[in-house]
């Protein structure tokens, strides 16, 4: 079959959720892979309104399979004092918990529940070319593992090649993150200590040092995933190689030197630099771009696959609308939709590396309503315009911040 409505180029969530989609629409669509499933990927928390999408494409039972370790909020910890945010007390409507996930086996169980269903997956392929023509369909050239080659005809594609950036590598369309670029070195360690440690099952974000933090992520089988995220002369400024590093950095926090002091490896630690990156559109003749490649921002709120399912989720909808001959505004049903969200959580990374978070969070007396409104950003539900946190962002934490200051610096009774 290499002449088919849509073609969707990766198969990591934003890929299965749109060909989920465009499957659920009764056109025809194929998708191709790069990698060999199960392959590994980072992005191991998800957030509550990633559920949404899983249950309106019918992968949500797929998922609850695989007995992933539930996640019910975000904690955050800074010298043994911890700031608490549940996701069952929030101000926006919708779900109150999600799944902490080996990203391997969540990306697999997707993507075999959409072939399942009938749509072709070819893995070890590699989009190396691509011509679009005035009608808007496409000439995608493939390369396969032996290198052998073909050509695929799509009337439109979907671009959900994540890190791989396809289209915008291809047609230039790739523009600097306004972002400081930052560095992590992240392993999956066996948490043997696990259980001496309160709420041990519990995703935890610790400030280690300035604009340094670490996510524990643990998974339901009792292994951890342990990241440091910093700049890159934190690093620089660590000896040794990356193993050494991280030991130096494990040992230079009270929590994680009990928790991980004698570390023993699932896999031995890794990096990923500079990984912000956005580009000029997210929409084109005969193509639109889903989930990472529109814009990765940061890992600190966990957003990366929240954005790739909820746009992919979104990208499907309106594609098979035009297909089917309707006319489709893509900059304001699209672009200016997903980047109210990117915004969002765009102040909220800002404000974590300048320090305002930090501020709010571990503040004295915070007001409980703002804490569910602040709650509600961090599951996710940043398209919620009742939540002042989402319709004025920027304005919402400045004020917040001063107020807190005004209140920290007044004489106490
Ligand atoms: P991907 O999951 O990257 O899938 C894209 C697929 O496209 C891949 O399988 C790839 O092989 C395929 N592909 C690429 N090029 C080609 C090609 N030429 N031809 C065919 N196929 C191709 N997100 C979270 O939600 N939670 C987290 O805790 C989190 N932590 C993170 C920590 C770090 C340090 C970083 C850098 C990111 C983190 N993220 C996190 C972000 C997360 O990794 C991504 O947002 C998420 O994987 C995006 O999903 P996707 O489907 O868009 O892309």
């Amino acid at each position: 079959m290499n002449n088919i409505d849509v073609l969707v180029i990766g198969a990591g969530p934003a890929g299965s959720i749109s060909a989920a989609m465009i499957h659920k629409s009764g056109l025809s669509v194929r998708v191709v892979e790069r990698e060999k499933f199960p392959r590994f990927v980072i992005g191991e928390s998800l957030l509550p309104r990633c559920m949404e999408v899983l249950e309106d494409t019918g992968l949500l039972e797929a998922v609850k399979a695989k007995n992933f370790q539930q996640k019910s909020g975000a904690k955050f910890m800074k010298e043994g004092r911890v700031s608490d945010f549940n996701f069952s007390d929030q101000f926006s409507e919708g779900w109150t918990w999600t799944w902490q996930v080996q990203r391997a086996d969540f990306d697999l169980a997707l993507i075999t529940e959409v072939e399942s269903r009938g749509v072709r997956v070819d893995f070890e392929t590699t989009v190396t070319a691509i011509e679009f023509f005035e009608d808007e369909s496409s000439l995608t050239t493939v390369q396969r593992k032996d290198g052998t080659e073909e050509q695929i005809n799509a009337r439109f594609i979907i671009d959900a090649s994540g890190y791989g950036r396809v289209i915008p590598r291809l047609f230039n369309l790739d523009k600097p993150s306004n972002l400081d670029p930052r560095k992590a070195i992240f392993a999956h360690v066996n948490d043997v200590h696990r259980n001496d440690h309160d709420e041990p099952n519990r995703i935890i974000a610790v400030m280690y040092a300035p604009g340094v933090w670490t996510w524990i992520i643990p998974f339901s089988n009792g292994v951890t995933s342990v990241g440091f995220v910093g700049s890159f002369e934190f690093f620089d400024s660590i000896d040794g190689d990356q193993i050494e590093k991280f030991k130096t950095c494990i040992n230079g926090n009270e929590y994680l030197k009990k928790r991980f002091g004698d570390v023993t490896w699932v896999f031995e630690p890794r990096k990923l630099e500079a990984w912000s990156a956005t580009t000029d559109k997210f929409y084109g003749k005969g193509f639109v771009l889903t989930g990472n490649v529109t814009e990765f921002l940061d890992p600190i709120f966990s957003s990366g696959v929240m954005f790739a399912t909820v746009s992919s989720h979104l990208a499907s909808k309106l594609v098979a609308e035009k297909l089917k001959g309707a006319n489709v505004d893509w900059d304001h049903a699209y672009t200016h939709f997903i980047r109210q969200g990117v915004d969002t959580f765009r102040t909220f990374v800002m404000a974590w590396y300048d320090g305002t978070l930090e501020k709010i969070f571990f503040s004295t007396n915070p007001d409980p309503l703002i804490k569910r409104q602040i709650c509600s950003v961090l599951a996710g539900y940043v398209w919620d315009q009742k939540n002042p946190f989402v319709r004025t962002h920027e304005k919402a934490l400045k004020g917040l911040l001063k107020l807190i200051d005004i209140q920290e610096h007044s004489p106490q009774p």
